[in-house]
């Protein structure tokens, strides 16, 4: 059985020593936000994740979802977490006071998802969704829509669902054909089916509320034709009293590799009725205030699972004996010595922490910047944040769902045949993970999404975000001796990672295909020289605490940032060849060279 220990000493790290939470204090709106209450609420959200999520994850797993006649059932206990979930005050955090929410910054919001997506990927779901169609209804809704509808949604008796997907269209939403045709009184009649949607259809709350996209009778074709709607599954009058079913049924959920405690659902629309969000034909721009949200939240899923995957193959390789040590045997008093000596399985847990740390300081840098972006009294520091979170969000949602993926599978493998089967739950972990490279939006998506739009946009200005502290930390710190064996690895990522920026950017204004074939490679090799950076930062914070009480600690951060920049670093130059290797080896394959022969 699979345990998790919420990693509170290093989300602090990140939070209080490498990110200056002062800088979040100064915000209007986060004057309470010290350390004693960050502190105090992180706590009170791992006591829900260690001793209510996470004990029914498994289980969860094992039953999955029901489905009967339009009624799904979520697994045995997740009703009774949600209630402890709501009651908490969890689905309220970082909403808008107004709504009855708690003003909470993103900073804080975003470390408690990681905690709850570690401890149950399944359940985070189902407030996951609900947040994302918080932020979309606050964005682009009218005064009198919010104030009928967010304030059950974050009080957490309605939960809210995104339905973009078709049979016959996923990544190009363009297609789409589902229909809203408008009526007398400034409603819509939506009539269509989707498909794959999470938490359509689910026991846990009173009333789901819908965001949809469909086309009206005179759209234009593609995406252009798009519009947003709002559609309750009860309706709700102006009063804000909940009424009858109103034309939306859920007519089958799916059977699939993970996350089974999360209902994924087909879900039919009849003539039911709804409310346009935002302006006609802006329906894909709108939504992406919630795509932009539910992409970070992915990159917490992937963040949740590894560390999760982490702690459960770190436990077992102390535990597990195996064989002696190449160098001679380092636990006598026992028949063999822990797994934990053997060079490979270092390999393997240190490769697991080492991305998991990064990723951790990664997310907590970006929601920061979310946070200026959003309340910053300057208009310029909230642009250039905003910035930054842009170029940074397909980052986030490709890179940690990638490592998701990856560190669950390291982790099976530290297990050995003992993390392939059922019972220690590591299985589990690499089948949820899955999921996250490709809901969202494919990381392949991702990639296209970083090189062609956020890469370009206004001339280079997102991309300046990222680049321009990257290279005055090194104007600052090139004599720094703390940094000394770092800097010249540090020094040619950058150079690399600007070399192949400038390829890129002259090679696909010739052949837009050479963008395509070198973004995921691009992306990863971006993602990975943004860790340096923060491994390098975080050196610059441990190396003075040395001697405190926290020695083994702070010598860990140093240890690990070592491991990074000698050991998983240096893929930088394998992805940069294949980046300058152009689009020429894929492109010119002809169609019938692919076989099958
Ligand atoms: C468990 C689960 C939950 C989901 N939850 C939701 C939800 O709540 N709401 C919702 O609306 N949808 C949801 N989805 C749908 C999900 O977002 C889509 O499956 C995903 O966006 C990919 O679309 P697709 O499956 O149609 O694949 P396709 O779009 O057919 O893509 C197939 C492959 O082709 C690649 N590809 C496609 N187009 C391009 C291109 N232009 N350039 C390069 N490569 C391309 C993709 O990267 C992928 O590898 C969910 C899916 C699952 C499985």
């Amino acid at each position: 059985m699979a345990t998790y220990n919420a990693p509170l000493r290093d989300i602090s790290f990140c939070m209080q020593e490498l990110l200056d939470l002062e800088k979040i204090r100064a915000l209007p709106g986060c004057e309470e936000i010290t350390k004693d209450l960050v502190d105090a609420i992180l706590t009170e959200a791992a006591k829900l994740c260690e001793n209510i999520l996470q004990p029914i994850n498994q289980s969860g797993d094992t039953e999955g979802c029901t489905w009967d006649k339009g009624v799904v059932r979520t697994p045995k206990g997740f009703k009774e977490a949600y209630q402890a979930f709501v009651d908490g005050g969890w689905s309220s955090l970082a909403c808008d006071p107004t709504y009855g929410g708690q003003g909470l910054p993103e900073s804080v919001s975003i470390v408690t998802e990681e905690m709850i997506c570690a401890s149950n990927m399944s359940f985070s779901l189902y407030p996951g969704l609900t947040r994302g169609a918080y932020i979309l209804l606050h964005t682009h809704g009218t005064e009198e829509l919010k104030n009928r509808f967010l304030p059950k949604m974050v009080e957490g008796t309605w939960s809210g669902t995104m339905c973009l997907t078709e049979a016959h269209c996923g990544t190009d939403l363009g297609l789409l054909r589902t229909k809203a045709v408008p009526q007398q009184d400034n409603t819509y009649l939506v009539t269509g089916t989707k498909i794959f949607i999470s938490s359509g259809e689910h026991d846990l709350t009173e009333n789901i509320i819908h965001f949809v996209l469909a086309r009206t009778p005179d759209a234009p074709s593609g995406i252009k034709g798009v519009s947003l709607f709002l559609v309750p599954k009860y309706w709700v009058d102006e009063q804000g009293n909940v009424g009858n079913a109103n034309g939306v049924t859920c007519a089958s959920i799916e059977h699939k590799m993970g996350i089974k405690g999360s209902a994924t659902c087909v879900m039919t629309f009849e003539n039911a009725r709804g409310y346009l969000v935002g302006d006609l034909h802006h329906g894909v721009s709108n939504m992406f205030a919630m795509m932009n949200n539910e992409r970070l939240a992915v990159g917490s899923q992937g963040l949740g699972i590894a560390e999760v995957a982490y702690q459960n193959a770190l436990a077992y390789a102390k535990d597990r004996v195996q064989g002696r040590s190449l160098t001679g045997t380092k636990h006598p008093d026992k028949p063999a010595d822990p797994i934990l000596v053997h060079p490979d399985v270092r390999r393997m847990l240190l490769t697991m922490k080492a991305y998991n740390e990064g990723n951790r300081m990664l997310g907590c840098w970006i929601a920061q910047h979310l946070d200026i972006s959003h309340r910053a009294s300057d208009k310029r520091a909230r642009q250039d944040a905003d910035d930054l979170v842009q170029l940074m969000t397909p980052v986030i949602k490709a890179f940690l769902s990638d490592c998701g993926y990856e560190v669950a599978n390291l982790a099976i493998q530290v297990l050995g045949g003992h993390g392939y089967i059922k019972e220690y739950g590591l299985e589990q972990f690499a089948r949820d993970a899955r999921i996250s490279q490709i809901y969202e939006g494919t990381n392949g998506v991702q990639a296209l999404d970083f090189v062609g739009r956020k890469l370009p946009a206004h001339m280079g200005r997102y991309l300046r975000q990222f680049f321009h502290p990257a290279l005055a930390f090194i104007k600052e710190h090139e004599a720094n001796p703390v940094l000394t064996e770092f800097f010249p690895l540090f020094t040619k990522a950058v150079t690399r990672l600007q070399q192949a920026t400038t390829y890129l950017a002259t090679a696909s204004l010739k052949n837009a295909d050479e963008a395509g074939a070198a973004s995921v490679d691009y992306l990863r090799l971006f993602a990975l020289t943004v860790h340096a950076y923060l491994w390098a930062r975080a050196v610059l914070v441990a190396t003075p605490k040395l001697s405190s009480d926290e020695s083994v600690f702070y010598q860990s951060k140093i240890d690990t940032a070592r491991f990074f920049y000698t050991k998983l670093l240096p893929q930088g130059s394998s992805l940069y060849a294949n980046i300058m290797a152009g689009a020429k080896p894929l492109m010119d394959m002809k169609e019938e060279a692919f076989g099958p022969f």
